[in-house]
């Protein structure tokens, strides 16, 4: 799926994807960052839809 070039012109950009990962981790809601195919750098996104990009250790697969 394709980012939509109106929330990619909204979103904080980040250029690198330590960078985006640091923002993650600094926000107090669980984020993930995706790389944007509108302009090639990262974003943060809060849809992590069970989905865990940065899984606890010991947690790995475990249904919730
Ligand atoms: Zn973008």
């Amino acid at each position: 799926m394709r980012t939509r070039l109106s929330i990619c012109a909204r979103k904080r950009r980040f250029g690198s994807q330590d960078a985006a990962l640091a923002a993650a981790l600094a926000g107090s809601v669980p984020l993930r960052f995706y790389r944007c195919d509108r302009c090639g750098q990262y974003h943060l996104t809060s849809r992590t839809k069970g989905k865990r990009v940065l899984p606890a250790p010991g947690m790995d697969d475990q249904p919730t």
